[in-house]
């Protein structure tokens, strides 16, 4: 491509509403433009690396031995209804109806769709196992589309789904899936880990996250300092000392606590350190037909890990926070809030830290007022479960080392689904006896789109985006310094031929540009190879520089095409 020609304009600048810098750089070097809020269009050299990554992901299944297919982005109602998910995958489903006011879903995801292919395709064990996947535009109307393309709303996905007969041969496959993905993010030279994860609205019984590891990533993961244990803190556990403590238990006793809505302002007022509180947490699950209430207890200094309190109440949906009136309704008075009693229609689930606290101040169910001295006789409860958020600190759950912190951005998620899809959409096939068996499921989904944000956070310096030669839109930039120079340009030109007939992925700059301003762009836009064409052109000498490491060296004309070949095997 010559840049003269190129559908291409750079920002010294971005604009203000980019928050993270891949978002930035993609603007800037214009790769991306938004149309409206989380849906992009790629211009030129955003769509090169977008087919680059497609590709790597299409060899690695491929070579994993998943078959590809392409399903319909449009997805009757019906089918959605017979999963049950047309509720409970609540708004972030884009939903519309056609002529005729038939609902249709546009695929956030396609398990119900794929079910209803296998289920009418195959009826006997024989056919199982097998693999299907498929590269394709998602929609999700995401709560807080951001970041470019790190949440879209429409966005490029690879998901694959496999079939079997017996849990040890979706075991098998996880794992296949597992390395598939890692030699994936290999490939983009990426840093990452693969972490446990809870199943969240996909459901199933097991799954794993890849995390890339960014600073402006999403996600919280747990890592273990000596073992390798590593976790979303939404499913990380860990171990924190619990003592019976030898106190003598007091009567609990009501005392007025003016303004003390926190538990930072309960200990203070009370000047009780915070482990000598308990905290409550009032949450519901809207289903359907009816509202499941719960009131989560806590020792004061921990937090309620949603996601485990979901689990330990076998809610199905994601857990949503309680009104003042719904509280009213159970005499909770919030910021104030205990258990002591039995109330209709609530679950009280309580964190087995609760149970070793002694005399500890929790609230009275009365505006202004709390108990204190309160142990676990005086509390009605229902569950005693692990409902806490993992700290860093905390030691693994495995025994070994101490947990620490690090941001991550979730790129791919490969689940067991078990028979969660099948049984509902009645997935069967004969086994070797004859008798029906409801098909096993995993699913393996990987963000293609969000890829190429996660490349650039982990891919950037002050100049510009850093591309992997495995997906840069082009490999080398050949600059014509001088445009009004007659050999720079010559030779210039041939090198920029001589590669192009080796396939190479180059272009030429051949803008009537200052040097420096097309050095600049170079380095924005990424090109692992800058190949210069300057004064030395005239001793049949360019200068080739190294994006990544910064190192240029002299090489001569004839020599080009064999260093830029050495440098895409290295
Ligand atoms: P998240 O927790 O980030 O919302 P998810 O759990 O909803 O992700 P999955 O349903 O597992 O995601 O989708 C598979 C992959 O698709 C994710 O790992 C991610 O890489 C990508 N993905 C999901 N939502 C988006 C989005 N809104 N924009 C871009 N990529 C996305
Ligand atoms: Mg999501």
């Amino acid at each position: 491509m010559r840049l003269s020609k190129a559908f291409l304009k750079t920002y010294k600048e971005a604009p203000k509403e980019a928050e993270v810098i891949s978002h930035k750089l993609m603007l800037r070097a214009s790769m991306i433009r938004q149309l409206t809020r989380g849906v992009y269009s790629y211009l030129p050299l955003g769509y090169r690396v977008l087919k680059k990554i497609e590709n790597i992901v299409r060899e690695e299944m491929d070579r994993a031995g998943s078959q590809e297919i392409l399903m319909p982005v449009l997805q009757p109602a019906s089918l959605w209804e017979e999963s049950g998910r047309w509720f409970a995958y609540g708004s972030e489903l884009m939903r519309m109806k056609d002529r005729n006011e038939r609902e249709f879903a546009l695929g956030p995801t396609h398990e119900e769709v794929v079910t209803d292919i296998v289920r009418n395709t195959i009826t006997s064990y024989k056919d199982l196992p097998f693999s299907l996947y498929q590269i394709q535009t998602k929609f999700r109307d995401e709560m807080r589309p951001r970041f470019g393309l790190m949440r879209g709303r429409e966005f490029l996905m690879k998901d694959a789904y496999s079939f079997h007969l017996t849990k040890e041969s979706l075991d098998e496959e996880f794992l296949n899936m597992k390395n598939a993905y890692s030699r994936i993010l290999e490939r983009m030279e990426l840093k990452f880990r693969a972490v446990d994860a809870d199943s969240g609205s996909i459901g199933g019984n097991a799954s794993n996250e890849f995390m890339v590891l960014a600073e402006n990533g999403e996600d919280d993961i747990l890592y273990s300092d000596s073992s390798d244990y590593a976790a979303n803190i939404e499913k990380a556990t860990s171990i924190i000392e619990l003592k019976e403590s030898t106190e003598e238990k007091l009567p609990k006793e009501l005392v007025e606590t003016p303004n003390t809505k926190t538990i930072k302002e309960l200990s203070e007022f009370l000047n009780i350190p915070e482990e000598k509180t308990v905290k409550a947490v009032m949450l519901k699950e809207v289903l359907e037909d009816k509202v499941n209430y719960v009131l989560a207890l806590i020792r004061g200094d921990l937090d309620v890990n949603e996601i485990k309190l979901k689990n330990a109440i076998n809610a199905s949906l994601e857990l949503e926070i309680m009104t003042e009136e719904e509280c009213e309704k159970f005499g909770i008075v919030p910021g104030f809030a205990g258990s002591y009693e039995k109330k209709e229609g609530l679950t009280v689930v309580i964190d087995e830290t609760v149970k070793y606290v002694r005399n500890f101040a929790l609230g009275a169910n009365k505006k202004d007022y709390h108990f204190i001295n309160v142990n676990l006789e005086d509390l009605h409860y229902d569950v005693v479960a692990d409902i806490r958020t993992a700290r860093a600190g905390d030691i693994s759950p495995d025994g070994k080392g101490v947990l620490k912190i690090a941001r991550g951005m979730e790129v791919g998620h490969i689940f067991k689904l078990g028979d969660k899809y099948s049984k509902a959409l009645n997935a069967k096939v004969l086994d070797e006896n004859g008798k029906q068996q409801v098909i096993l499921m995993g699913c393996y989904g990987i963000g293609v789109s969000r890829l190429m944000s996660a490349v650039i956070e982990q891919k950037n310096d002050e100049y510009g985006i850093i591309w992997p030669k495995s997906i840069a839109p082009y490999i080398a930039d050949v600059i014509i310094a001088n445009v009004k120079d007659e050999t720079q340009v010559n030779v210039a030109e041939k090198i920029y031929e001589a590669l192009k007939n080796e396939n190479i992925d180059v272009v030429l700059d051949d803008r009537n540009e200052r040097a420096g301003f097309k050095f600049k762009d170079a380095d924005l836009i990424g090109f692992p190879l800058k190949i210069v064409a300057g004064k030395g052109a005239d001793n049949g000498i360019v200068e080739v520089k190294d994006r990544a490491t910064g190192e240029s060296v002299e090489v001569k004309v004839e020599e080009v095409i064999n260093f830029v070949k050495n440098f895409m095997k290295n």
